[in-house]
């Protein structure tokens, strides 16, 4: 440990605790706008040669409610340099991400996104229907792994490959079967907005099946025309 890694000198690091602030405003966020639920997600940012990163049941014991000191402070070989409570076990996602693609961006969230979790569940692509979703090209579905091993991270990072383009822009995002999102951006502002960005994309994509049917209302609709023209004499 060297003299820039005691908890003392974490503590007093304006960037980390901006950042720590920051994840647990993301995590918040999330969780408030189901992005994530209580069961899981994480959120986590590289500063200088450190990676801030939420707690292990940050949603599950916290609600996603929690502070800056909870956030830990980790070097890239996992020895936690502060922080209260342990590292989440989906972590190795993150780290796997940082030591692969680290020059081209600096966070990784990975999210339970209400309506990413139809398509992930159905182990199905999301395709970009929207022009803001364009850029990440179709979300890929990788095969799938459990939750906390090391396959997961390398199937990850394998969707990743060849993608890193993506992420230099704005962000790449993948899904893993049964599970959820994982996302890779330039930043923590570009890996949060990528998140929500293609989780309202696979909410266009459901809701466009009712498009699919006559039109449910049209009898009501014009029930409501002729009601209120009778009101009108
Ligand atoms: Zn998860």
């Amino acid at each position: 440990m060297n003299e820039n890694s005691t908890p003392e000198a974490i503590r007093s690091n304006p960037q980390l605790n901006a950042m720590r602030t920051k994840i647990c405003r993301i995590g918040a966020l999330m969780y408030e706008r189901h992005l994530t639920d209580a069961a899981g997600g994480n959120v986590s940012a590289r500063v200088g040669d450190y990676v801030c990163i939420s707690p292990r049941y940050a949603g599950s014991k916290y609600q996603w409610n929690i502070q800056p000191e909870q956030v830990l402070v980790v070097d890239m070989d996992l020895n936690i340099l502060d922080g209260t409570g342990e590292i989440s076990r989906e972590s190795k996602v993150h780290f796997k991400l940082y030591r692969e693609f680290g020059e081209h961006g600096s966070s990784v969230i990975h999210a339970h996104a209400r309506n990413a979790l139809v398509f992930a569940a159905a182990a199905q692509p999301i395709p970009p229907v929207l022009e803001a979703t364009q850029k990440f090209g179709t979300v890929p579905c990788v095969e799938f792994a459990p939750a906390h091993g090391s396959d997961l991270a390398e199937h990850v990072a394998g969707a990743i490959r060849g993608n890193e383009a993506r992420i230099r822009k704005q962000a790449m995002a993948v899904l893993a079967p049964w599970h959820g999102l994982f996302v890779m951006g330039k930043d923590i502002d570009a890996t949060y907005d990528a998140v929500e960005r293609v989780d309202e994309n696979a909410y266009i994509l459901l809701m466009a099946k009712l498009l699919d049917n006559n039109d449910l209302l049209a009898g009501p609709r014009q029930g409501l025309v002729d009601a209120l023209k009778r009101y009108e004499h």
